[in-house]
């Protein structure tokens, strides 16, 4: 980490903050502000999420992303995303255009179909993912451990609305799929509760052995704004892996 990547970063997440409320301003719908920002940082090559995103062992983008919705609880998500430019658009045109929750690796077809952008892979690989990737490989595993992207918003009607958006993690084996797209996992929001957006290793979320571990109570981080009502989500969501905002 240097000060200059940090500054590019803190930037990047600025205009990222902009373009959702610049929405939220203009009366639009929460989804569309979660959208807009994870679109930013999509393709900003600082975060793992899109351009940038995490390689797996293979030496490619395996991108995972979920849009969900507080005010009915409709989602959308899609895991092993090759060629999306913006993986988030491919979870919002799963929720809106089609009767599913979640798609794998949907075909440049049916991508074309609902009108996503689509790139080589080359666009999505940077050197330094590269260079984490062999830093994994000959580290036994050490993987840059930051950078999976989230967005939460609250918009001029009370809805709230959460989005997630991953490659996952570096080295990863080919098809291994992490917590960001399962709804109720790395992403979840509920107008009653809270919006929210996980990181940390995926594994935790989904697997029941792996989560028992961190049903001892501690303490957590309280997000400003949100009454918390939901006792089993606050346990399941260990300190430090919590990162979501809402704006009151
Ligand atoms: N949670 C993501 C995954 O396991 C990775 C991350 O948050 O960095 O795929």
């Amino acid at each position: 980490d240097t000060p200059e990547r940090r500054a590019q970063v803190e930037q990047d997440l600025n205009r990222a903050l902009e373009a959702g409320y610049a929405l939220l301003e203009q009366g639009a719908l929460a989804e569309d502000a979660v959208c807009a920002a994870i679109r930013v940082m999509e393709d900003a090559p600082e975060f793992n999420a899109g351009r940038g995103a995490a390689l797996t062992s293979e030496g490619i983008v395996s991108m995972d992303s979920c849009l969900m919705t507080g005010v009915d609880g409709e989602v959308g998500s899609a895991c092993g995303l090759t060629t999306s430019k913006n993986p988030i658009n491919v979870a919002r045109a799963i929720k809106e255009k089609t009767k599913h929750v979640m798609f794998a690796k949907p075909g440049d077809n049916l991508l074309k179909e609902w009108g996503i952008e689509l790139c080589d892979s080359e666009y999505f690989i940077t050197p330094a993912r590269q260079e984490s990737l062999r830093e994994a490989q000959s580290n036994g595993d050490e993987w840059e451990k930051h950078g999976t992207i989230g967005a939460v918003a609250r918009d001029a009607s009370g809805n709230i609305a959460a989005g997630t958006s991953t490659g996952g993690i570096t080295n990863q084996m080919p098809g291994r799929v992490g917590d960001s797209p399962l709804p109720g996992c790395g992403t979840y929001a509920n107008n009653d509760s809270v919006a929210i957006s996980c990181t940390g290793i995926g594994e935790a979320f989904p697997s029941p052995r792996r989560r028992w571990h961190d049903r001892r109570p501690r303490p957590w981080r309280r997000c400003d704004g949100v009454q918390q009502r939901d006792d089993e989500l606050r346990l399941e969501v260990p300190e430090g892996q919590l990162r979501a905002e809402l704006t009151p």
